[in-house]
């Protein structure tokens, strides 16, 4: 035989072994789609819920800013709108005020051996923006009932979850139902300027009472449809962690001079220059952590997905070449680096003593803060420029946690029952929720909504027109009624 025809043999084998290979682990990759069907519908009074969020949304509990966080009096009339609507929780759990604002209830359980879980919602709301008042449908503080939606702002974000808890543990307690597992409600009054007053203080206080959580579940993304390239079926992303935050402080000094001798580059040159690397440098993306999300899309993902997912060994590089184009895909496989602050200069004709900028970055989990500031170092290679931590906090990404644990899996039950045989998906966080604060106390913790939205929806959080149906409110209070028997009955 010829040596050419031996290799070409040669050659056709491989070939055909790694196909079969790559088709064997793309069948075993994906889970098959549950085929749960929807049992019949838990029943729950609508009408009551909404009404009562209605309530909520008309207070205007805003977080301007840290200087300016919700009012003392919007806070205090929410409260007592909580305390009318929910009479039951009120006469039967304790209720600990956390610096006067933040609320945390003790539903004490029977077994004190059983550790406690913890279900979370913010009281506080962003503002509308008061140049598009009239572009809203109905105004963002009105908690309007219209059209089959609760209108306003904190209908999406998170009034709609405090609520449906509220309206959840009001039931079961009517119901007669009481727990053996101790059930903490925690709402923040500052999520949205960063918890450092309210989730911060409460998971302090829990510390120190030496509470071990056993699952926790804040706020988080919801079951969405049409936000996952070529998914058709409605996904719930159910989030197991949460990136980190970090901002850095740049500036570069050099000595003042006349702007008709300059030398070759001036601080605003140099810093520039420093700034344009990083931003061409990000750090490296790693999209094998988009993996478990995919494996539990499974066949309801495109083939080629699937395939990729399925054999990163061999087209790593290509998909993360392709998740890098979107700035949606690229933040969930990498910490973002985002330049948002550049000063420098007073004068046409004087040349800059000093530059100042910021970039902002947001952790992958698995990069420290301390590789960020390498990678920084290494990219921006300047010694004249300097860098510093900006005041107003820098976190770690937050740990990950089990998906495949009975927390988890009762999560995924409940979902089961109230919308079918939906895929349940680990997701990544792309922002902060009060929940990292608890995670000296617990390693289980989960950031969910559970209400169906389309992708559209996603707009009108911290958005105009926030409105969640009277139906997905339904929804969530259904949830929320069996999740906490679910969790009540689990080894957790
Ligand atoms: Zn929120």
């Amino acid at each position: 035989m010829n040596i050419a025809l031996t290799v070409l043999i040669i050659l056709l084998a491989v070939v055909l072994f790694t196909a079969a290979f790559v088709l064997m682990r793309t069948m075993r990759f994906s889970q098959p789609l549950p085929t749960a069907e929807a049992s019949e519908k838990l029943a729950v009074d609508e009408e009551a819920a909404a009404a009562h969020l209605g309530e909520a949304l008309r207070c205007k509990t805003i977080s301007f800013s840290e200087k300016q966080p919700a009012s003392p009096e919007s806070l205090l009339s929410l409260h007592e709108i909580l305390e009318k609507n929910y009479p039951e929780v009120h006469k039967q759990l304790t209720l600990r005020k956390i610096n006067e604002y933040s609320l945390l209830y003790t539903w004490q359980g029977s077994n004190p051996e059983l550790d406690p879980v913890l279900l979370m919602a913010h009281q506080d709301v962003v503002p509308a923006d008061p140049e598009t008042l009239q572009m809203w449908e109905h105004p963002p503080f009105s908690g309007e009932i219209a059209e089959g939606y609760i209108w306003g702002r904190g209908a999406l974000d998170i009034k709609n979850q405090l609520t449906a808890i509220l309206e959840s543990v009001e039931n079961l307690l009517q119901s007669g139902f009481r727990p053996q597992r101790t059930v903490y409600l925690a709402f923040g009054h500052d999520e949205e300027i960063g918890g450092p007053q309210g989730a911060k203080v409460i998971a302090r206080h829990l510390e120190e009472q030496g509470v071990r959580l056993a699952a926790v579940l804040d706020e988080g993304m919801p079951i969405l449809q049409g936000s996952l390239p070529g998914v058709e079926i409605p996904v719930a992303l159910v989030s197991n962690c949460e990136k980190g935050y970090l901002t850095l402080e740049f500036s570069t000094e050099l000595e003042a001079g006349h702007a008709s001798t300059p030398p070759k580059q001036t601080a605003i040159g140099i810093l520039a220059q420093a700034l344009a690397r990083l931003e061409a440098h990000p750090m490296p993306g790693h999209p094998e952590k988009m993996s478990p999300l995919f494996q539990a899309i499974g066949g309801a993902a495109p083939l080629s997905t699937q395939m990729a997912f399925a054999n990163l060994w061999l087209f790593k590089r290509a998909i993360h070449k392709k998740l890098s184009v979107q700035p949606t895909t690229s933040a969930a496989i990498r910490t973002t680096t985002a330049v948002t602050i550049f000063q420098g200069g007073v004068k046409d004709n004087i040349l800059p003593r000093q530059a100042h900028a910021a970039a902002n970055f947001r952790l992958l989990p698995g990069d420290s803060i301390r590789d960020v500031c390498d990678h920084v170092r290494k990219v921006m290679a300047d010694e004249r420029v300097q860098f510093k931590f900006m005041e107003g906090g820098a976190w770690e990404a937050s740990p990950v946690s089990p998906t495949d644990n009975p927390a988890f899996k009762a999560m995924e039950e409940t979902l089961h029952q109230i919308f079918g045989g939906i895929p349940v998906a680990p997701f990544m966080m792309l922002g902060a929720t009060d929940s990292r604060h608890y995670a000296a106390i617990a390693e289980n913790i989960y950031r969910f909504s559970p209400m169906m939205l389309q992708a559209d929806d996603i707009k009108r959080v911290h958005g105009l027109n926030e409105r969640i149906s009277v139906e997905q409110l339904g929804n969530m209070v259904r949830f929320f009624t069996l999740l906490i028997q679910r969790w009540d009955e689990a080894e957790l």
